[in-house]
């Protein structure tokens, strides 16, 4: 498959993206850290089919307190269990680095270079 670096995210592929998110094959999650969130996903890319993943920390606007009753050892803490409502940011942007051979990608570059938009669910 040939290597196309998308620097904003397609539609085309984001709305790919959400029919596999519906049928569970894309799955992405939300844990509160100290600082914010950290949302991870992973599936198949919607372009190239293989499996990327994505991890990102995603840093709150206001930081929220925890405390350590609510916060395991790793200091994660269930939404839930905080109550308030600065949740997780409702969507990403994810940039596919499934591992393959892809025609004219840089050197160092892993993925086909799709870029779309995750819902956070
Ligand atoms: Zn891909």
């Amino acid at each position: 498959m040939k290597y196309v670096h998308e620097s904003t995210p397609s539609q085309h592929w984001t709305d790919e993206s959400y029919r596999l998110q519906q049928e569970g094959r894309i799955r992405t999650a939300a844990a509160r850290r100290r600082t914010g969130w950290r949302i991870t996903a992973a599936g198949p890319c919607p372009r190239c089919s293989g499996p990327f993943t994505f991890r990102e920390e995603a840093e709150q606007s206001v930081v929220a307190r925890l405390d350590d009753e609510v916060a395991d050892a790793e200091g994660v803490a269930s939404a839930a269990a905080l109550g308030d409502g600065d949740g997780p940011p409702s969507t990403v942007t994810v940039t596919c680095d499934a591992p393959g051979i892809y025609d004219g990608a840089p050197g160092g570059v892993a993925g086909c270079g799709a870029c779309f938009t995750l819902y956070v669910l």
